[in-house]
């Protein structure tokens, strides 16, 4: 680009010069086109520097944005990474009147896990937790940190069914595979909280029923699961997974 502007100045310029020969300002003329034409090599440079430092500036806003909604233990979403994956799928709830299960869980005396083995020890089975739960839900489906030994489970689209099924899959992959430390294995339970979010409730209504239900369980004697009590509106449409 610089170089066809440069060019058509050369041109120009043996124009003028074939015209005014010997005029005594063409000298001087030819030291500025000379000048301009350095000048616009440059900020051809700079703007090219400038459009590669845009593009990086977008790149590392993404990253910081990406780890500012994910815990650094886990990988999994973190509180804040969860509140706009719950407040878009309350939009859509509300849009398509569809329920969507939540599953809030809870290691069961993990202060007991750090005790024992240490803390470092007590990391790695939070990461294993996690990398489990990942392993049994679906894409689009959010799992979250949401806080120490807590996670929380949005399942989309999904009724009872759905969110026993999950229930029980984190169960049996505990108990059939438990996780494993040097030779040792961890017997690791926890108990759960269930709800199905419908439409009419605010996000934070379906939250307190899950953690509700969360200490129903704790107080039933831990490793299992309740359930909340709301009853479904009879219009809502049936979900889509309900298995
Ligand atoms: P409960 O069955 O009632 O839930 O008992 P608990 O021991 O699991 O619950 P409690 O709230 O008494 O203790 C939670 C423990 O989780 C204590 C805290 O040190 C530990 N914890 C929280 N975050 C982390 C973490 O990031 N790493 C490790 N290793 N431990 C953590
Ligand atoms: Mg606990
Ligand atoms: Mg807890």
């Amino acid at each position: 680009m610089a170089q066809n502007k440069t060019e058509n100045w050369k041109q120009k310029l043996a124009e003028l010069a074939a015209t005014y020969a010997g005029h005594p300002l063409l000298a001087e003329l030819e030291a500025m086109v000379e000048r301009y034409n350095k000048l616009e090599v440059r900020l051809g440079k700079v703007v090219s520097i400038s459009d590669k430092l845009q593009r990086d500036m977008i790149q590392l806003n993404q990253t910081l944005e990406k780890m500012a909604q994910t815990d650094a233990l886990t990988g999994l979403l973190n509180r804040h990474g969860m509140s706009k994956c719950l407040q878009a799928e309350w939009n859509r709830m509300k849009r398509e009147d569809v329920p969507s299960g939540l599953l809030i869980l809870d290691i069961d005396h993990f202060k007991r896990v750090n005790d024992t083995f240490g803390h470092a020890v007590g990391d790695r089975v939070l990461a294993e937790m996690a990398k489990r739960l990942k392993d049994i839900t679906r894409n689009y489906d959010s799992c979250c940190r949401w806080g120490g030994e807590e996670f929380l489970v949005l399942l989309p689209d999904t009724g009872r069914d759905g969110v026993e099924t999950v229930y029980q899959k984190l169960r049996e992959t505990l108990d059939d595979n438990p996780i494993i430390e040097g030779d040792q294995p961890i017997k690791i339970t926890f108990s759960a909280g269930a709800h199905i979010a419908y439409a009419g409730e605010t996000l934070d209504e379906c939250i307190k029923q899950a953690d509700d239900a969360l200490y129903r369980a704790k107080r039933r004697g831990r490793n299992c699961r309740a359930w909340s009590k709301p009853a479904a509106p009879a219009k809502t449409k049936k979900p889509r997974r309900t298995g």
